[in-house]
């Protein structure tokens, strides 16, 4: 999810796939809990640990691929 312009990664969250068309459920609980995270991520939480993402340029990319 992102928040005042930065992304932030939730795991572990409790959810279904559907094995028809691999759409990912969440009960109504859990869409209630990722909300309440979601409003109190600036102060509330520094997160489990860190993670690196790759940020691709879609130019660069399809020049790596031409
Ligand atoms: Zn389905």
């Amino acid at each position: 999810m992102w928040r005042d312009g930065r992304p932030y990664v939730v795991e572990e969250i409790p959810a279904l796939r559907c094995v028809s068309c691999d759409e990912v459920l969440v009960d109504r609980n859990t869409a209630e809990g990722l909300q309440v995270i979601a409003r109190e991520l600036p102060t509330g939480c520094k997160g489990t640990r860190r993670i690196e993402v790759p940020v691709i340029s879609y130019t660069s990319g399809m020049n790596h691929r031409l």
